[in-house]
């Protein structure tokens, strides 16, 4: 038995207990973990790309913000 993994699979939203398909990629750094160049990422989807950018903005850790590529959702 192998767990399929596929590559082609859909990225899923980083909010907790969020299955929705992400359509952001909020690259992030926390000065105190990470090197200035090191870039963390999280995917949002729509729902959630304000409250996840908010979370780290508040912290001044976002950096980034990014449309994911071959995303065909982002005409919300
Ligand atoms: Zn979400």
């Amino acid at each position: 038995m192998t767990v399929p993994t596929p590559a082609d699979e859909a990225p899923i939203c980083s909010a907790r207990g969020c299955r929705a398909s992400a359509v952001w990629a909020l690259r992030w750094n926390n000065p105190r973990l990470h090197t200035p160049e090191r870039r963390k990422t999280w995917l949002a989807c729509p729902e959630h790309r304000t409250s996840l950018g908010d979370f780290l903005d508040a912290r001044g850790f976002l950096r980034e913000v990014s449309a994911l590529p071959g995303s065909h959702t982002l005409e919300a």
